[in-house]
């Protein structure tokens, strides 16, 4: 394949990148832009192995195969709720390949190095393997957060502001050491010390997160992981790898960004560690009063007789897959012309759009799922509000208690409405680990049980 056959392959793929990203900015084309993404990394696939790669086929095809076969298979096996920890693993190893190109682009210089300064060139290996080592150590304490593996309780070293910054003081300065004595061959030891010092600062920074602020963890390790890939389009002189990676690198970034201010968290506070970590009042059930529940059968009669309907899923709705049997609930309330409405929070659930992904596989209107700034101050003229396995999202005490780990985090104003009915299978906390003081409220009702047999009772109801 000719050079310019790749440019162009290039350019295209590049192209069907961007507008992969516009895709999936909105439900309704997020599948077109899925299907963008596919057909982009596809040409740069094949762009690459048939016009870039010289030799070396069967061991490249060898991994592609095995590769592909793992991918194929977790993509198979996860749980839409584990999405955020299968994408944490998957950034680790774009962490780990950015460290493994710039240590074999020092080794070997003569099959990697293309033609660009020398200086400069140690400089690209030497800032890839630092990105990615942080992206590699950081993703993998990011899996063991989320997937429980390890306490999502977040560790604070007392001087770990201090420890940061000496670790960064000492990377910059291996930094000058790589570069002055990779001219003389004695490049390497540097280069170790340096990636032994940046995993240890990915793994701390990481553990110093508390559990309530880890998906703007995953998204930052996301921007990291397309940093790392552009540093190695870098080290081997690939725009696609440089521009890709650009892409993933900004757009991580301002997904963070997004998120932070969902939260009401400085970005820089929330990558610093340490938030969730006042210890806060973790209020026990027993210190707020009784809880008082209510049946399906009850929970069908409210609905018939309101006009005024919002549902506020959660993760729980994700755990239970009941957003089929909600879109069931929702047809046939509105066929009786009850008013519904979806309020999402831009942090329910586990993943960035979970919710919004959910219902739209239901097939709910778009036009009737509304983002919480949209709606929470319709909330007093609603006669029932139900919140389906969401928890931290409408936590009053997120307003109220500046001790509590949430405090600050605007939430769904639930509580201003007529009656709440709230979804759940026991009193246990959600993923901030606090207790909700909505449930013990005069005008809140308790609808125990797994959301989606109790929602079939309540469509049976209907
Ligand atoms: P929460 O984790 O706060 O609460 C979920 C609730 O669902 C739990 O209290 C649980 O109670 C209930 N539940 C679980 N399974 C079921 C079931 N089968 N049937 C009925 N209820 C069930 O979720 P929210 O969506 O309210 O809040 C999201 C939290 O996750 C926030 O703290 C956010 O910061 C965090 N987060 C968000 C990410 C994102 O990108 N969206 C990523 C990572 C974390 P019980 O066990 O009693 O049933």
């Amino acid at each position: 394949m000719s050079e310019g056959i790749v440019t162009v392959s290039y350019i295209g793929a590049t192209v069907l990148f961007i507008l992969a990203l516009g895709g999936l900015s909105h439900p309704e084309t997020a599948r077109r832009g899925n299907l963008y993404g596919m057909i982009g990394m596809s040409i740069a696939m094949l762009a690459t192995i048939f016009g870039v790669v010289t030799g070396n086929y069967a061991l490249l095809i060898g991994a592609l195969v095995i590769g592909g076969a793992i991918g194929f298979t977790l993509a198979l096996r996860v749980q839409m709720t584990q999405m955020p920890e299968l994408v944490a693993i998957l950034h680790s190893l774009v962490g780990l390949a950015a460290v493994l190109v710039g240590f074999a682009s020092f080794l070997d210089p003569e099959s990697h190095f293309i033609g660009v300064e020398l200086t400069i060139h140690d400089i690209e290996i030497y800032i890839g393997v630092l990105i990615g080592a942080v992206t590699f150590s950081g993703s993998v304490i990011a899996f063991g957060k989320l997937s429980g593996k390890i306490g999502g309780k977040p560790l604070t070293l007392p001087a770990r502001h201090w420890l940061n910054l000496i670790l960064v003081l000492a990377m910059i300065w291996f930094g000058v050491e790589f570069v002055q004595g990779s001219a003389a061959g004695e490049g390497l030891t540097p280069l170790l010390i340096m990636t032994a010092i940046a995993l240890l600062l990915g793994i701390h920074m990481v553990m110093a997160i508390g559990g309530g602020d880890m998906h703007v963890v995953v998204s930052m390790l996301n921007s990291y992981s397309g940093w790392a890939a552009s540093a190695t389009g870098f080290m081997l002189s690939n725009d696609l790898l440089i521009v890709t990676g650009a892409l993933v690198g900004s757009s991580g970034a301002i997904l963070s960004y997004i998120m932070c201010r969902a939260m009401n968290r400085k970005f820089i506070a929330v990558i610093a560690g340490g938030f969730g970590t006042s210890g806060g009042t973790t209020v026990g059930a027993e210190d707020q009063g009784e809880v008082v529940p209510i049946s399906a059968a009850e929970t069908a009669e409210l609905l018939v007789n309101a006009k005024e309907v919002m549902i506020v899923p959660g993760y729980g709705m994700a755990v239970a897959q009941a957003q089929h049997i909600v879109n069931e609930i929702t047809r046939c309330l509105r066929d009786k012309g009850v008013n519904v409405r979806f309020g999402i929070h831009p942090v329910a659930g586990r993943m960035p759009g979970h919710m919004n992904v959910l219902l739209a596989e239901a097939r709910v209107p778009y036009d009737i799922v509304f983002e919480m700034d949209e709606i929470n101050d319709d909330f007093p003229k609603i006669d029932v509000s139900i919140v389906i396995g969401a928890n931290d999202i409408v936590n009053p005490s997120a307003q109220t208690d500046p001790d509590s780990p949430i405090a600050g985090m605007p939430v769904l104003e639930v509580w201003k409405g007529d009656t709440t009915i709230v979804l759940k299978r026991s009193m246990a906390t959600g993923y901030a680990g606090v207790q909700n003081p909505l449930f013990f409220k005069e005008n809140t009702r308790m609808l125990f049980g797994d959301a989606r047999e109790s929602l079939d009772e309540v469509l049976k109801g209907l």
